[in-house]
């Protein structure tokens, strides 16, 4: 195998890969326990011990656990869309034609749940300082639309950013935040736990996040009452009778016991998981200080969880590239590189990267909603990173940026190699 420059590499037998489970020996004994005496359901022991555990590692005085961080952020949409505006009709969304202003550098899985409840995103441009969704151009949305009553903001990559200056401006035009904490379980942002901000939040426990049930995730509340509404909601929305009594919509949304033994298993690692994932960043940023790069930036006041260790080419540094919907190509050149080039460099070692998430205004589905910048606002129309003449910070990113193997199983000479096939693409 040979780089760019013809130099003989070597590929690591065992993938790198991004994020990927890591186990301890815990998560079997508590899922041991609840097959042992058969609360193989969405009730049992791991169930109560994960929700306690998760309340007090993010900051809230309440969690639900649920199927997923999604089914999650869906509970937190129908609460918000039933506060603001009322129960709805069955077969009517809580959300249904109101505008949500929501991160656009994130997830799919932030505002899917939005157009379940049938609310209309509006995207909010991202922080070139933070990687995060930008206050100013959340101010600049209220102030465009001031009948908005609801934000949903997602932590990215586990770096938060301004989240306390996001709920005071949602304080101060009366709106509801929605906290997807999903890539920033255990993070702070000025002194709080990510996932504590919101009016509501959301974790989750997929297999590539900080901590894994293999799947799962959980609703945050300081409210018992919210709190027991999800509980209910997510199990067939039942009434206190003998009988199935139903008053309203429900889902099938609980989480089960037995993923609740892997995830109790995990959170006592959790701490580890983040020291490993920063000693990760650390090294990547020590191996590129005299490239031209910058790492996902640490927000002033904040500790990341490190989850995925990101980068963004600088301009310069930066060859031809043409992407279209859904390829790309590039012109090799001296001294610059791309994201695509230092993916497929990683592909010959059996590393996994990834492009920066595509920003949600970019994506297909979402071409014709509305779109706000700091400068102004309109529908992304092209692929280019100006839009409208206004400055995109999402699409630069995304342009630039790339996702560096982070799992915390990844050993220093591993990373050393991966380190090193980067740097050889910038030659
Ligand atoms: C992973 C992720 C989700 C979805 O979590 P699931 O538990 O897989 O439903 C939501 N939002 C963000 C930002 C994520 O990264």
């Amino acid at each position: 195998m040979f780089n760019k420059n013809n130099q003989n590499i070597e590929r690591f037998d065992k993938r790198v890969w991004l994020s990927s489970p890591t186990m301890h020996g815990e998560e079997l004994k508590y899922m041991t326990e609840a097959y042992e005496t058969n609360w193989m359901s969405t009730v049992g022991k791991n169930i109560n011990a994960v929700e306690e555990t998760a309340a007090g590692k993010s900051g809230v005085k309440c969690a639900a656990a649920l199927s997923s961080c999604t089914a999650a952020l869906h509970l937190c949409c129908r609460l918000a869309g039933e506060r603001l505006y009322g129960r709805p009709e069955p077969g009517h969304g809580a959300l249904e034609g109101r505008k949500v202003f929501c991160s656009d550098m994130t997830f799919i899985a932030t505002l899917n749940p939005v157009i379940y409840e049938g609310g209309i995103p509006v995207f909010i441009d991202t922080e070139a300082d933070s990687w995060n969704m930008n206050p100013k151009a959340l101010d600049k949305a209220f102030s465009l639309h001031p009948e908005v009553k609801l934000v949903v903001y997602a932590e990215l990559y586990g770096f938060p950013g301004k989240v306390d200056e996001i709920k005071k401006i949602c304080e101060k035009h009366g709106a509801l935040l929605i906290e997807d904490a999903a890539e920033s379980l255990g993070a702070y942002a000025a002194g709080k736990p990510c996932g504590s901000y919101g009016d509501y939040g959301a974790i989750s426990y997929n297999g590539n996040k900080i901590i894994t049930g293999s799947s799962g995730g959980c609703f945050l509340t300081d409210s018992e009452e919210d709190a027991g509404k999800v509980r209910k909601w997510s199990t067939q929305a039942r009434e206190a009778a003998t009988w199935y009594q139903h008053e309203e919509v429900g889902y099938n949304y609980r989480m089960s016991n037995v993923v609740a033994g892997v995830v109790r298993g995990q959170y006592p690692h959790l701490e580890e998981h983040i020291a490993q994932k920063r000693a990760i960043y650390e090294r990547y940023r020590e191996g590129f200080k005299d490239f031209p790069v910058r790492m996902n930036p640490v927000t002033e006041g904040t500790v990341p969880n490190y989850w995925l260790s990101s980068m963004i080419i600088d301009e310069e540094a930066m060859c031809s590239v043409v992407r279209t919907e859904t390829a790309s190509d590039y012109v090799r050149e001296t001294g610059k590189t791309c994201p695509d080039e230092i993916l497929e460099a990683l592909a010959k070692i059996n590393a996994e990267g990834r492009p920066i998430w595509k920003p949600m205004h970019m994506q297909p589905m979402y071409r014709m909603h509305e779109f706000v910048t700091v400068s102004g606002t309109g529908r992304y129309r092209s692929n280019a990173y100006i839009a409208g003449g206004v400055k995109d910070v999402g699409a630069d990113i995304f342009r630039r940026g790339v996702c560096l193997p982070s799992d915390n199983k990844m050993t220093k000479e591993e990373q050393d190699i991966v380190i090193e096939v980067v740097r050889e693409c910038f030659v």
